[in-house]
């Protein structure tokens, strides 16, 4: 005979799930943010927690002594139970895989990074990654049986709803880590995980609405709209280094033509100092000497940060978004560059109230991607997965 639940059991159900799945992808919250966040009354989040911590789904943690003063004690926050599962984050870059296994409470349990070959193909990297993630299992004694998901970032188009992807190289990636792991799987282009990761932990937080740019050899990026990672019907949302800048520039290898990527990449930067006489190393020797003032490199690297600020305020007029974070080396290079692009963005961005937008510096580095894939396969984890098992 089957049981039905009631009504308010029904809701009871409904609320939890909204307050675990809170907790999944923003992490530990004190129990204030979460009456923000989901709109329930104090009386029955207090009842859900104290009955989600009885059945150790949800514990308590006391705040870390920060040395913060004068905003008061801060709260205890509640979170996920750490031992509940995992989630594993992989980067598959062009030459370097990065992991990261993460509890489902946010905390980085294990990370670690490997050269890969540029030419290997899709089973070699697959397994690669793959190896990796047995290196850090073994060294930080990792119980896979609680395995949650696997987030994988990627270079490239990479388009569809959870699982689908475009290229069948990213397929075959998918499928191979899949198997091995006999896990949930979710794929997606790295710089937009690391959009993902700057607004889920970084620099964009505080918004709904955020813009990142990853200004490196690639110049690549996301939107982040009302809180969700926007892919866009092909896979190609974010891709703004391939927004065309000169009609009349240089073949893209992306079928375009003087796309931003091209004008604004590191090495294309340096090659430019170099014509112009002045001799630069490689990007932190660009970085290094925008900083210091040298007149030839700081002008490349203003011009470039001005071009990416005229691509940006296009990308602010349409999606009016609260924040841009850029990431990558040139961001290192501080307000030398980025006060250049919000200078450009408040030039030409029109309503009036857009050009004031905060341009900021992205919190991650290398990691973004992986960082993000965990984000993303944090999300793959069902909030009814995590409800605890109904009373006998
Ligand atoms: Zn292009």
């Amino acid at each position: 005979m089957i049981e039905r639940p009631d009504a308010m059991q029904r809701v009871r159900r409904t609320h939890t799930e909204a307050l675990l799945a809170q907790l999944r992808d923003a992490g530990p919250l004190s129990r204030a943010e979460l009456i923000r966040l989901t709109g329930l009354s104090r009386t029955t989040l207090f009842d859900i927690i104290g009955d989600l911590i009885t059945r150790g789904m949800v514990v308590e943690r006391e705040p870390e002594a920060t040395g913060q003063r004068g905003r008061g004690r801060p709260s205890t926050t509640v979170s996920l139970n750490p031992s509940a599962g995992w989630i594993i984050g992989i980067d598959l870059a062009r030459t370097t895989i990065t992991v990261i296994i993460s509890t489902l409470s946010h905390d980085i349990l294990a990370r670690g990074t490997r050269a890969i070959a540029v030419s290997a193909n899709a089973a070699r990297r697959a397994d690669a990654a793959a190896a990796l993630i047995d290196d850090l299992v073994a060294e930080h004694q990792v119980d896979l049986r609680a395995l949650q998901a696997i987030g994988i970032g990627l270079p490239g188009l990479i388009a569809g709803p959870g699982d689908a992807v475009s290229s069948k190289s990213a397929q075959q990636i998918s499928d191979r880590l899949r198997q091995r792991f006999d896990a949930a799987v979710v794929t997606d282009n790295n710089s937009r995980l690391a959009a993902l990761a700057e607004s889920t932990w970084g620099a964009t937080r505080d918004v709904h609405d955020a813009v990142y740019v990853l200004w490196s050899e690639g110049v690549g990026g996301g939107l982040i709209v009302d809180g969700q990672l926007v892919r866009g019907a092909h896979g190609a949302a974010g891709e703004i280094g391939h927004v065309t800048v000169d009609p009349h520039g240089d073949p893209c290898p992306c079928g375009g033509q003087g796309c931003l990527e091209l004008l604004i990449r590191p090495a294309a930067l340096v090659e430019q100092c170099r014509q112009r006489g002045v001799p630069v190393a490689d990007t932190a020797g660009l970085v290094a000497q925008a900083v210091a003032g040298e007149p030839v490199v700081r002008e490349v690297v203003e011009h470039a940060a001005t071009l990416l600020g005229q691509v940006l305020s296009g990308t602010v007029v349409q999606f009016d978004p609260g924040k841009i974070a850029v990431g990558g080396p040139l961001a290192q290079g501080g307000d030398i560059v980025l006060d250049r692009v919000r200078a450009t963005i408040a030039h030409l961005a029109i309503p009036h109230h857009l050009r004031g937008i905060e341009v900021v510096p992205a919190r991650f580095g290398d990691e973004g991607g992986a960082m993000g894939a965990v984000a993303a396969a944090l999300r793959l984890t069902a909030a009814d997965s995590l409800l605890p098992a109904a009373p006998g």
